[in-house]
Formats: structure tokens, sequence, C-alpha cells
């Protein structure tokens, strides 16, 4: 079943795979194999001439790997994907490939701390600049552009403080000046956000997130045009990073997909409660979430990723302390990096996720001291607010620091 016309829970269920191919098993072949034997010496030859199709080797492709790869390009909406070993495994091959000393990447302002960590003391040691331009007005990237710009890049909602990118506008301007559109999708989904379909040219996710959705593996995907996703396939990802994703693991992503739009649903559903009851505390003095009618950008969320996720940012009267405090209140909710898992998680970008910025640059790119993340999980939502209430109404804990 290839069908691109069969809605989104269909071709995340059905797309790549007939049973009929492989013994009437319903579920895929976990093909776990490290290298292909050839039929003959000509034909081995042949396939690493490119003369030929035929698996070679797992850090190049693998029959497991590559119908997650086509199923996820079916849900974004693009000709090809790769699996790759981690969301970062995918940005670092995908940015190996497309960049060479003397080019510029310009980013958002906020980026997740590892990619900013990767770009600003791992790419730029090799002639790399990288500018921040604040993305939110794309006529700020339009103003940024030169003939060195080689890739524009953002997150969108970026973590942790959840600013939003128009994709389309800031592809747009992107375009005009010859650069290619990366965009981090790991927190909208393709359930919620397809970059491609609003002009972007590659995706990567850090899978580990919603698409796994169960907390037990680390994984990236990246998707794009066939000829950029060969590209980054045969060099970023087998010659510069082998990166490559484990086939068990591919089993794993497969399996989440299954649920990925029933899963967002939920989680969607109980964020907007969650950042309601917070918005409603008289502790929280600021709520960044894309479906509050309250949030800076919510004409754009409305439009470009209607279903607003489930990642909240706030912060409390009192600062850091009071959300230390908070976090160590709360009996259910689980402090813990990573996001996009049934269970709720917590934690503070500022001394944990985005540790690899100093505390000036944290300042100069948005991420607040006092700035908590929530990753509102699947559990019944009554038992979230109840907890989180019963945080917010304590009375204050000195922590030691
Ligand atoms: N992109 C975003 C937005 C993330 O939040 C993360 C990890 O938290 C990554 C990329 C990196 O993904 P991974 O941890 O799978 O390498």
């Amino acid at each position: 079943m290839n069908d691109r016309s069969k809605s989104f829970s269909t071709r995340a269920i059905h797309h790549g795979y007939n049973p009929m191919d492989n013994e009437g098993a319903l579920t895929p072949p976990l093909h776990l194999t490290s290298t292909f034997a050839f039929e003959s010496a000509e034909a081995g030859g042949e396939m690493f001439a490119g003369e030929r199709p035929g698996y070679i080797y797992s850090r190049i492709s693998n029959p497991t790997l590559d119908l997650l790869e086509r199923r996820i390009a079916s849900l974004e909406g693009a000709e090809a994907g790769l699996a790759l070993s981690s969301g970062m495994g995918a940005i670092a091959a995908a940015l190996w490939t497309l960049v060479s000393p003397g080019d510029e990447i310009i980013v958002d302002q906020t980026l997740y701390g590892c990619t900013f960590s990767f770009m600003r003391h791992g790419l730029a040691k090799f002639g790399i600049t990288i500018s921040h331009v604040d993305m939110t007005d794309p006529d700020n990237l339009a103003a940024a552009m030169s003939d060195k710009t080689r890739v524009v890049y953002f997150e969108t909602p970026a973590n942790p403080n959840m600013r939003l990118v128009d994709i389309e506008a800031v592809s747009k301007i992107a375009h005009e000046g010859g650069a290619t559109v990366i965009v981090d999708n790991t927190y909208a989904t393709p359930y919620l956000t397809r970059p491609i379909e609003l002009g972007a040219d590659i995706v990567v996710h850090s899978a580990t997130k919603y698409l796994g959705g169960h907390g037990d593996v680390v994984a990236g995907l990246l998707v794009g045009t066939a000829e950029q996703v060969s590209q980054i396939r045969m060099f970023g990802m087998k010659d510069m990073t082998g990166a490559v994703m484990a086939p068990f693991n591919a089993m794993l992503i497969l399996r989440g997909l299954k649920t990925l739009a029933l899963r967002m649903e939920r989680h969607c559903a109980n964020a907007q409660q969650v950042a309601a009851m917070l918005e409603a505390s008289a502790a929280v003095a600021k709520v960044h979430y894309p479906g509050l009618k309250s949030f800076e950008q919510h004409q754009l969320a409305a439009r470009q990723m209607p279903g607003f996720g489930a990642m909240i940012a706030f912060e409390l009267d009192g600062g850091m302390e009071a959300g230390r405090s908070l976090m160590n209140r709360l009996t259910m909710i689980f402090r813990a990096v990573s996001l996009g898992d049934a269970e709720s998680l917590i934690q503070h970008p500022a001394s944990m996720t985005h540790s690899t910025y100093t505390a000036e640059e944290r300042a100069e790119h948005g991420i607040s001291d006092g700035l908590i993340r929530l990753s509102v999980g699947l559990e019944d939502v009554d038992d979230i607010i109840a907890d989180l209430a019963q945080a917010l109404s304590a009375d204050p804990v000195q922590v030691a620091a």
C-alpha cells in the first residue's frame, strides 16, 4: 500500500509494506545484518558503482531502515527519507554534507543546546560562519542574507522557549538568496506541521521524541529530495559521521509512528488544559504555549501548527529558586530531560538541556534562567493538573543550590 492519497494515520500504519511479500507477517521483518551477500563479484562491483540496486552494508542502507525512511518521507510529504542514530546525527550529517569552509549558516536566535554547541563550537572551528537572526520577523532574514549564506536553519517551535518561525515566508526569502532551508520539526511532528509542503527543503527530527513516543530509543530522521537525501546518505552519514540507525531502533520507531496521530491528539488536548491552568495560577508569571490567546504568535500557530503541540515553557514569580522548588515538589511528573514521551517530564533548560550556552549567551538568545520546560504526557489530564496544582500552592521550600 503506497498510495499517498490515503490519509495520515493509514499511511503511518501501512505505507510501504505488504505482508504478502513476507509470508503474510503483519509486522515487517527485522533485518539484523551488518552486511549483504552479493550474487557474484560482478554484481557487488556494480552495486558499489551505483549501476545496480541492492543492499551492500548496513551503514549505507538496510531493508528495515528503508521501510521507515519511506514511511517518514510519506508522512512529511517529501521524496525521500533517511534514518540516523540520533537527532544530532541527522543534523550533523545534513550540515557536514551541505557546507564548506567560507560558507555561512543563518540560524534563528534559539536552538536546542547541542545543536547550538555543534554549530558554534563544532562547525565554526572549520571556517563556517554561524549567524543568529531573529526569524520571528522574516524581514530580519532578508536583511541578513549574503552570497555566502548556504543554509538557513531553525526550529519551530524552538526548544525551549517556544518561538515560532513562519516557514513559508522564511523559505521564500532563503530561496531568493539561493540557500537551503532546514527545519527541525521535532516539537511539531508531521502530524501538526509539514515544512516541506510549506517550502522548506530538508526536515530533521529527533525521533527519540514524539515519533518513537515511548522513551525507549534514541534515533534521528531526515527527509528531503531524493538527490539531497542520497548525498547526505553517501557522505554525511556513511563517511562523515557513521551515524546510521540500528535496525532494532527502526522497528521501535515504526511501531511508534502507528499511533502518532492518536498520541498527538491526546498530547495536544492535555497540553491545552495544562497551559490554561498554569496561566490562571497566581504563582505563574508567564506561560509560553502556542494554543493560548496570550501567546504572541498565536495567529501563526493556528495557521502553521493547528493542535499546538504539547510542549509548554513557563516562568514563576520568584524566578529560578521558585522553579527549582516547584520541580522538587512534583510527585507524579518526572524531573527528566527529553520530551514527547507518554510520561510528563519537566526540566530546567538553563542548567540542563541548554547548559551548553554560557549565561551571557542564554540572555542573548532568549533563554531566561527562570524558564521551566514541561513536556505534557499522556496521563489523565486531571492527574497532571493536580500534581502541578499541589506543587504550585505549597509553601516555598528552600532547596540547596
Ligand atoms: N532537536 C531538538 C529540538 C531536540 O530537542 C533534540 C534533543 O532533545 C535534538 C534535536 C537532538 O536529538 P537526539 O537527542 O535524538 O540526538
